[in-house]
């Protein structure tokens, strides 16, 4: 009998794959290796899962090789991979696969190599194949090649012939690793005389004049809102001057600096995690510390202990965005031990990063992926701002990075401590119950007070044509700041969905009656209809609750803002910080760094603002919408708007000077939006939490998200009612209940219908077992239709 190895693949399939062991031979540890195989008329990178003594199956070549010598996905982590491809129902192939960086896929061709005897054969061969033969004469070809040169669409068939005869063999091209991209970075040229320029050149002068001379053409082109031939023209007028460089990724200074002497509340905390560290044993902690306690000197100090132990630290954070200030802070404490891994870093970068992190004793740091990161003698692990939905992977495993890095910990028996200010629901129940131990730190460092909040009803403000930008309170208190030369956050919510909907004059949201969400509004039929259980109302003209007529979908635009900030401050510097204005590498960390210079005096922009920048000359913070949160249509609507005023309102006031925060709101009695502005967490929980209950939300119950896609609606339709036929089919048991099939947020996304369910249990295993039963029954297989499945979904829209 042959040995068999079986495999892994990247493919919605459950079951490993058997193949003949390669002629190049086995590691010594094949678990976790990656393997190149064939598939029908390629290859693919699987994930070896082991090796038996069986016959290979007749239909299928030997795999072509081993990409690894010792497992790239070593066995705590092959565990924590079965663990998740398990719990969040996801093949294990494509699990494995998210759990490896990007560069770690490489791109494979067909090659067709000629073999020794071609050279002595070549006149036997039959004339079709002579043009093959003369291309092999120079060497191998590329199958993509040989298809353009022979205009064949099956070279396979045509050369099969030379296969048989051992005159040529198909081989599989590994690689090569993506190169490095070089940066186009633009330079300002002042010309002596003025040159006539066209507005578009203009604004690219102009963009580049405000930042110093100097940006990277993909960040500049985006600024000035032009395309590249723009920056082309200039060029050859020899107004710019455009480099490629290699650029080292930008980064802040490392803040150094001797350990801090921690306040006693820090003390507390880490002690009760050092000793955890010590005893090597699983415990998650809660570190529930208001914005500005202190909480990064209590993971640095833990992480100090357990690298004394000579153990590795994984410490994750929400996005790349706030990495900078983070890393520098670890950089200037742990120097070289520290790892930046994420993946704006370019494929080589990357890769060595990756390598690095299996150095005992490493300090790794990243976005959630960081939590796949090979780290050897795992003794912390840190997740900041564990309630950021970012770290939620919005793809298959839909996975969340702290979960799973709970979950890590307690495989490698180690702490995890997880960090917030506005901890999930789900955390801070878990503590309640005793699962999560909280660690408190109740006050800021040095006494600091928190931020003074003022609410404004901008239901009282002078009513003006279209949407109103700043309340006169929050333009009187930016012109006090910047007049005392420091800076204010702006922060413009834009999440905010054109389908939502609120009365201009009072306020009000159109909510389900059942759901507890807002409704949302469907033109065609002119209806408010609840995503969640299909509930529907024909659409009001007049608002129900104040008989006014200016029920909109207003959402302000950045624009507006901006222009606005101009006008009132037309020689102070603006900057924006946003998807658009991020784009482009290391885009934040310039931004951020402009701040810390202190040469803009504002600083607007989405919810990227919001988290963890320690900014100390900030000393105003405006929320020009507050509401935009509450219109979404979720159960998760006021934690998120708490979260987000709480977060940003913890940005104003790191420093002696102090702080003040204005809120522009229409909702003013809100109990979210009160609670944030009194900075009242356990208010904010209580309150929040017995709603859950009564309505049977998480973290009260568990829910899973089924949604079916498809180019068909009927077809859509019927796979959904399929889903739901199968979930009737099944006695959940007590404490099971379903809501759907309705039409999502977005009922039509590039071309594709959705439908989605959710199916809600109090008990976590029996949901799973429902889920699995009814999708059982509902069969695999339906044509044209693509199922999601979303295990504690953070969007139930
Ligand atoms: P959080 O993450 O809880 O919002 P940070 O860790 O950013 O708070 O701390 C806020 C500020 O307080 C930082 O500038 C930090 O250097 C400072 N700080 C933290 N701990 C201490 C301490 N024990 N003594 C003095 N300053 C401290
Ligand atoms: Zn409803």
């Amino acid at each position: 009998m042959a040995a068999v190895i079986d495999v892994y693949l990247p493919i919605p399939a459950w079951r490993p794959y058997s193949y003949a062991v390669p002629e190049t031979g086995l590691p010594d540890e094949p678990q976790g290796c990656r393997v190149v195989v064939p598939v029908r008329r390629g290859w693919k990178v699987g994930v070896c899962c082991g090796v038996r003594n069986a016959d290979p199956p007749e239909d299928v070549a030997p795999a072509r090789e081993f990409l690894d010598r010792r497992p790239a996905i070593p066995c705590d982590l092959w565990d924590l991979g079965m663990w998740m491809s398990s719990y969040y129902m996801c093949p294990p192939g494509i699990t494995f696969t998210t759990m490896l960086p990007g560069p770690c896929r490489p791109r494979m061709s067909a090659v067709l190599e000629p073999r020794p005897a071609l050279a002595s054969r070549a006149d036997t061969v039959p004339a079709e194949l002579k043009a093959v033969v003369e291309l092999l004469s120079h060497g191998p070809v590329l199958r993509n090649r040989l298809e353009r040169l022979m205009g064949v669409p099956d070279v396979e068939r045509l050369v099969r012939w030379l296969i048989e005869q051992d005159l040529a063999s198909w081989k599989v091209k590994v690689g090569p690793e993506p190169a490095s991209k070089q940066m186009a970075i633009a330079t300002l040229v002042e010309a002596p005389d003025p040159v006539r320029v066209t507005a578009a050149g203009q604004r690219i002068l102009e963009a580049l004049r405000a930042s110093g001379g100097r940006l990277p053409v993909a960040e500049l082109v985006v600024r000035a809102r032009v395309g590249r031939s723009v920056v082309a023209t200039l060029e050859r007028a020899g107004l710019v001057v455009v480099e490629h460089t290699m650029e080292p990724a930008p980064s802040l200074r490392d803040s150094v600096g001797p350990p801090l002497s921690l306040t006693p509340a820090q003390r507390g905390a880490v002690d009760a995690v050092s000793e955890a560290v010590r005893n090597r044993v699983f415990q998650s902690f809660l570190l529930h510390g208001v914005t500005g306690s202190g909480k990064t000197e209590v993971y640095l100090t833990a992480a100090a202990e357990a690298i004394a132990q000579g153990q590795s630290v994984v410490c994750l954070v929400p996005e790349i965005a706030l990495t900078a200030q983070m890393l520098a802070r670890f950089r200037g404490r742990f120097g070289d031990r520290v790892v930046l891994v994420h993946s704006g870093l370019r494929p080589g970068e990357r890769l060595a990063a990756w390598a690095r992190s299996t150095v005992p004793g490493s300090l790794v740091i990243g976005p959630r992926s960081a939590v796949f990161a090979p780290v050897s003698n795992l003794g912390l692990i840190v997740v900041d701002e564990e309630h950021d939905a970012s770290y939620k992977q919005e793809r298959d495993p839909r996975y969340n990075g702290r979960d799973v890095a709970i979950m890590r910990a307690h495989h490698a028996s180690c702490p995890a401590l997880l960090g917030s200010a506005t901890p999930s629901l789900e955390t801070y129940q878990h503590c309640l119950s005793g699962k999560h131990l909280m660690l408190e730190l109740p006050d800021r460092v040095d006494g600091w007070a928190m931020p003074a909040v003022s609410i404004v009803d901008m239901r009282a403000e002078p009513k003006v044509h279209g949407p109103r930008v700043f309340s006169s309170l929050l333009r009187r208190r930016m012109e006090e700041v910047i007049g005392r030369g420091e800076q204010v956050l702006l922060l413009l919510n834009r999440r905010g969905y054109a389908r939502s909907v609120q009365c201009a004059d009072c306020g009000f949201i159109p909510q389900c009656p059942d759901c507890d969400i807002a409704l949302t509004f469907h033109r065609r039929d002119y209806r408010y209809v609840c995503h969640y259980c299909d509930y529907a109302e024909p659409a009001h003209d007049a608002c129900p609750s104040c008989q006014g007529h200016r029920l909109g979908f207003g959402s302000l635009g950045t624009e507006r803002v901006d222009e606005e900030l101009r006008s009132l401050f037309p020689d102070k510097r603006t900057l924006r910080m946003d998807r658009d204005t991020t784009r482009s590498r290391g885009a934040h960390v310039r931004i951020i760094d402009a701040m810390e210079r202190e040469e803009a005096s504002v600083l607007v922009g989405t919810q990227m603002i919001a988290k963890g920048l320690d900014l100390p000359k900030v000393t105003l913070v405006g929320v020009v919408n507050a509401d935009t949160p509450l219109q979404f249509p979720d159960f998760r609507a006021g934690e998120r708007a708490f979260q987000l005023l709480a977060q940003v309102a913890g940005r104003a006031g790191r420093s002696a000077a102090g702080g003040e925060v204005v809120l522009q709101s229409f909702l003013v009695d809100y109990p979210a939006l009160l609670a944030a502005a009194r900075h009242d967490y356990q208010a904010f929980a209580r309150e929040e939490l017995l709603q859950r209950r009564e309505a049977g939300y998480p973290p009260f119950a568990s829910l899973v998200r089924l949604e079916v896609r498809g180019r068909v609606g009927d077809a859509v339709d019927a796979h959904a009612n399929a889903i739901a036929a199968g979930l009737r089919a099944v006695r959940p048991g007590q404490g099971g209940r379903y809501l759907g099939p309705a039409p999502p947020l977005l009922p039509r996304l590039r071309g594709l219908h959705r439908r989605q369910l959710l199916v809600f249990h109090r008990a976590r295993s029996r949901l799973h077992a429902w889920v699995r039963d009814a999708l059982s029954r509902a069969g695999e297989h339906h044509e044209g239709t693509r199922l999601v499945v979303d295990v504690d979904p953070l969007e139930t829209a």
